[in-house]
């Protein structure tokens, strides 16, 4: 039996650093007040598939099932309209309060896998509805930012754009449209498509003889209202303030079809990357909560690949503490003194020490191996000479020095060390 195409095991050797990952996340969203909310990683198909959406993910990459009782299902491909149907239909939303909530958790698109791109993959992403606030913009940039950082990944950048609001996009797009039309020959096969399904896509496409049509291009910002330029202006200050790296990129427009207003993304420069450089991205929505049948208020989203972050972590020799790492295993030389020795490995659990206990008839010398090989730095032998003297040996096996101690003097050990 094989894993399916597009994911992963996450194996032992592995875990400590996704455990380490996932509790960052969740400190840092305590410090910010931020509450933690969980929804099914399956949906009926219209929370995804609304009529205004028209991004490539919907369209091409969700994974739709008719259930046995013949529903229509989608896996989630992100988690902000799920989040969002859920803080609806449980009235989370109400007037007088910013709701501030985020998510950790599996997405599913049929995207063709390459390095940091799986068809199973993890994001942590905020929502904060209720309210539309430069500020309330750049906190969130600043926070995205901050989960990123304090992991110790360097080189990152957060590229911004501006869409305007709907009424401004929609022109944008008409006059991207016009300009593009009489060139349509000359575009690459996916941006043609575009043309028709997501005009605005054909922006950051990647393919060279694109960018090149696009040089005379009508601007973005020929078409944002002067209050617009203002807001933006003044998320730009915060970030300016607060030391955040920041360049603004005209051609940014992200994936998702329902954000307008500010758009960001947070990328890496680091090398090795390749092409999937966005470690995450987000954006202002101002009609997704009333689309998915709540009130008429906007919001503002983003959404982090804890895979990318690992990823960024690993090419820059980021090393995490190992949240499993054990002080010390108790071995038993013969087993006529298991028990015995048993004992000895719950009393340390029970004073908080990091112990592991051999449970295998192995011989001891297997035992031994076995702790070198797990790096763990001590171990407790006991033997039946040790039973009866009510001492253990304990012996460090960086040092390879080795003592013997009365059982009542190991928690001191264990401590003074
Ligand atoms: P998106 O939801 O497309 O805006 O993506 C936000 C972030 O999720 C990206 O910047 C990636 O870090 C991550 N991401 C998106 N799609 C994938 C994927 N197929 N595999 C791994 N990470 C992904």
């Amino acid at each position: 039996m094989q894993k399916v195409k597009g994911t992963y095991d996450v194996l032992p050797q592995h875990s400590s650093q996704w455990l380490f990952l996932e509790q960052h996340i969740h400190q840092i969203m305590k410090k910010h007040h931020i509450s933690y909310v969980r929804t099914p990683v399956f949906e009926y198909y219209d929370v995804f598939h609304r009529q205004t959406e028209a991004s490539d993910m919907v369209t091409k990459e969700t994974y739709d099932f008719d259930d046995r009782g013949g529903r229509k299902i989608t896996l989630r491909p992100e988690g902000t309209a799920g989040v969002i149907r859920s803080i609806v239909e449980n009235k989370l939303i109400t007037p007088n309060q910013i709701l501030k909530t985020y998510y950790l958790g599996a997405n599913y698109r049929y995207e063709r896998p390459q390095k940091g791109r799986y068809r199973e993959f993890y994001q942590t992403g905020i929502e904060m509805i209720g309210e539309k606030d430069a500020m309330l913009d750049a906190e969130l940039i600043q926070i995205a930012y901050e989960l990123i950082s304090k992991l110790g990944i360097q080189h990152i950048v957060v590229k911004l754009n501006h869409l305007g609001d709907v009424n401004s996009r929609e022109a944008y797009k008409d006059a991207l449209k016009a300009f593009l039309e009489p060139l349509k020959d000359q575009l690459s096969d996916e941006s043609k498509n575009r043309l028709t399904t997501n005009p605005l896509r054909i922006l950051d496409s990647k393919i060279p003889s694109d960018q090149a049509l696009l040089k005379d291009a009508p601007h973005f910002a020929s078409y944002i209202s002067d209050e617009d330029k203002v807001y933006f202006k003044e998320i730009l200050e915060i970030l300016t303030k607060y030391n955040i790296p920041f360049e603004v990129d005209e051609k940014l427009v992200r994936g998702l079809d329902y954000y307008s207003h500010v758009v960001f993304e947070v990328q890496t420069q680091i090398e090795g990357f390749g092409s999937q450089n966005a470690l995450g991205g987000g954006g202002r929505y101002d009609n997704l909560v009333s689309e998915l049948g709540g009130p008429d208020v906007s919001g503002i989203g983003f959404a982090l690949g804890l895979e990318r972050l690992l990823l960024a972590c690993e090419l820059q020799d980021i090393s995490f503490d190992d949240v499993n790492n054990i002080e010390v295993s108790v071995l038993h030389l013969d087993k006529h003194v298991k028990k015995e020795a048993y004992e000895v490995y719950k009393f340390l659990l029970e004073h908080q020490i990091k112990a592991d206990f051999d449970f295998s008839n192995k011989a001891f010398k297997t035992q031994l191996k076995n702790a070198i090989q797990s790096n763990i730095p001590y171990v407790i032998i006991i033997g039946e000479e040790e039973v009866s003297n009510k001492t253990v040996q304990i012996k460090n096996l960086n040092t390879q020095t080795q003592e013997t101690i009365m059982q009542d003097e190991i928690l001191n050990y264990m401590n003074k060390k």
